[in-house]
């Protein structure tokens, strides 16, 4: 079985490790490849780190407007190739074909927003500020800039940082998650073929040791993160007391109010494909639904839109949901609801010890709804990360801001109504970044900024659009007085 090779300094390279872990198929189990993970990935990252550097020193003095032109081609590559990026998304991550292609379209608008850095990256000048004097600001790369990602998106997050930062003339470094690393692999053989000084874009496998090389290099500049909110808090903490600019994305658990006015059929559809989408493992998935006041019969539709949801192997084009990614995963999962149960709550529908036919050992769970969690629980509170939903009665909308805004997380918070009024309280009041009106998974385009709060975001300037483009540059300030015109004029 092949061990993947890193890319440094626009070549494919062994890594200097020999400890490997495997990339498995979430639904057949599989051996797609083996990671380097091990101690000895430090020499990669100092490779790695020294081409960037030395790349970013010429990469920095080359105009924005060519900096973009790989850009364009970059999409095109993308667009031609999207198929084969989303067969291998399924195959190492699980999700259906559909979702993995609507994964490579959001990589590819973050690439066409960041061909617009010329413009982006424009500043601000003050004439005449005193007599004789003016005073503007411009925009500088920060040098090598490093991404490490989580396992859901591979073939997208690394997007929301690569096109901008290099766009604004950074080098930069990507760290795959370790159990999806052949996506980044596909798309570094497309990055391989454009037109940029070597050095600039670089690859590194590897797990946590890896992460803490990059946080320690004493030359990488900036960390933008995604994950848990667990190894967010540990990457903002220690990349920010090392000197780094961080942005660190975590955890989330997003919850969904339904008042009796909305379009229930509409809804119940959305809410389901939100909650269930990607196996529940998308960081704005629906996970609360909270029904408000008397709504029907919704309890019923969600049940049997949930319960005929079908469940297989992601290259099944007629199936509507994948596996979890690993079978720790889906232990933790099944532990989670068990611990529901213990809180409490009682197991509407029950997705575990799911078997798909031809998939007998896949880290399967079918859709799985509890209902009658206590509020003051911490079932009701984790980030569970799978495809389950919890329901949750309420009377007022009050009382379900007041639920909302009592949770660690401010990752989205969605509203569904036919009432301005409601929902205009609602995205003042409701505490999280991303906010959804009669809409199921706010997610951001790649022109807004990817804006989780509390303890979903550790930094100050999120992924994505203009945040990503201050991100990756430091501001100057010149004042200016050329004393000749001076004395001629005044
Ligand atoms: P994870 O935190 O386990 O891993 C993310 C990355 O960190 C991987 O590259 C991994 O190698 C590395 N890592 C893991 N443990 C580490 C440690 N102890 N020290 C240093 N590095 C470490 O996350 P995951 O399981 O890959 O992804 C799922 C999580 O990501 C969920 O919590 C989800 O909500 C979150 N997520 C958040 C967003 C967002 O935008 N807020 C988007 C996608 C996923």
């Amino acid at each position: 079985m092949e061990i993947l090779n890193n890319y440094i300094d626009g070549s494919w390279v062994r890594s200097s490790e020999t400890n490997t872990v495997d990339v498995v198929n979430p639904a057949s189990q599989e051996i797609l490849g083996k990671v380097p993970h091990g101690t000895n990935t430090f020499a990669d990252v100092d490779r790695a780190v020294e081409a960037a550097s030395n790349a970013f020193r010429i990469w920095r003095d080359v105009p924005v407007m060519r900096r973009v032109q790989p850009l364009y081609k970059l999409k095109q590559l993308l667009e031609e190739n999207a198929e084969d990026i989303a067969r291998t998304i399924t195959l190492e991550c699980g999700k259906t074909l559909v979702e993995s292609r609507g994964e490579v379209q959001r990589a590819i608008e973050n690439v066409e927003v960041a061909c617009g850095t010329p413009t982006l990256i424009q500043s601000e000048f003050s004439e005449n500020i005193a007599p004789g004097i003016d005073e503007f600001m411009i925009r500088q790369p920060l040098g090598v800039c490093a991404c490490i990602a989580p396992f859901n998106f591979p073939g997208m997050i690394p997007f929301w940082f690569l096109p901008y930062a290099i766009a604004c003339g950074n080098a930069f470094i990507i760290k795959p998650s370790e159990k999806v690393p052949l996506t980044m692999q596909k798309v570094f053989h497309l990055l391989d073929q454009l037109d940029l000084p070597k050095g600039v874009i670089n690859m590194v496998h590897g797990g946590k040791e890896t992460v803490d090389a990059l946080l320690e290099h004493p030359e990488v500049r900036a960390i933008s993160f995604v994950g848990s909110t667990q190894v967010a808090k540990y990457i903002y903490g220690k990349g920010a007391a090392n000197g780094k600019r961080v942005q660190a994305q975590g955890g989330a658990k997003n919850p969904v109010v339904i008042l009796p006015d909305a379009d229930i059929e509409m809804s119940v559809k959305i809410i389901t494909d939100s909650v269930f989408g990607c196996a529940g493992q998308r960081c704005l998935a629906a996970s609360n639904i909270i029904t408000v006041g008397d709504n029907g019969n919704i309890k019923d539709a969600l049940y049997e839109s949930a319960r005929s949801r079908t469940t297989g192997y992601g290259l099944d084009e007629s199936i509507e949901m994948g596996p979890v990614i690993t079978a720790d995963s889906r232990s933790r999962i099944e532990y989670l609801i068990e611990k529901g149960v213990k809180e409490g709550g009682n197991v509407l529908l029950d997705g575990r010890n799911a078997k798909i036919e031809g998939f007998e050992k896949g880290n399967f769970i079918k859709p799985t709804i509890l209902e009658g969690l206590p509020l003051d629980g911490d079932i009701i509170r984790t980030e569970i990360f799978g495809p389950v939903m919890s329901l949750i009665e309420l009377e007022t909308v009050e009382d379900a801001l007041g639920f909302i805004n009592g949770g660690r997380y401010g990752n989205m918070a969605c509203l569904f109504t036919s009432s301005g009024a409601n929902a205009r309280k609602f995205r003042n009041q409701a505490v999280a970044g991303n906010i959804g009106i009669n809409i199921g998974v706010a997610a951001p385009m790649a022109q807004f900024p990817f804006s989780g709060w509390n303890e979903s975001f550790f930094g100050d300037l999120h992924g994505q659009g203009r945040h990503a483009i201050e991100f990756f540059t430091q501001t100057k300030v010149v004042i200016e007085r050329w004393p000749k015109e001076w004395s001629r004029k005044f």
